[in-house]
């Protein structure tokens, strides 16, 4: 399928994301969203579904928050042009408030699998 040159303008289509689709119950990593899910597969690296972790209901508004911030984050270390500095300077400091919430909610999807979080390390 030919990709289509506005994809990136659009809204996202949920349905158009690849999903882990490995048999087993893999560990889990948290880390930057795709397609609003920071929720992927140690083994295949694609996101898994929230409902087949499953998240607990309880997670659902903290982890879409902290996904969008951390992305947020991401996108403007990322960017060389401006940010980049201070979006470093919150990513690589393991105490920000950001990286304490990820590992709040690494820990606490722990319950459902091993879970670990992509931790931005200074270069
Ligand atoms: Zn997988």
């Amino acid at each position: 399928m030919d990709e289509h040159p506005y994809m990136f303008l659009h809204p996202c289509n949920p349905e158009a994301a690849a999903f882990c689709n490995c048999l087993d119950l893999t560990p889990l990593w948290l880390g930057r969203e795709v397609w609003h899910n920071p929720v992927h597969c140690l083994v295949c690296g694609k996101p898994v579904p929230p409902e087949d972790v499953p998240v607990p209901e309880s997670l659902i508004g903290s982890l879409s928050q902290w996904s969008r911030i951390y992305s947020a984050l991401v996108e403007m270390y990322l960017d060389i042009d401006g940010y980049e500095l201070w979006a470093a300077s919150e990513l690589h400091d393991i105490h920000s408030r950001i990286n304490q919430e990820g590992l709040r909610l690494r820990e606490m999807l722990s319950d459902q699998r091993p879970c670990f979080f992509w931790y931005v390390r200074p270069r």
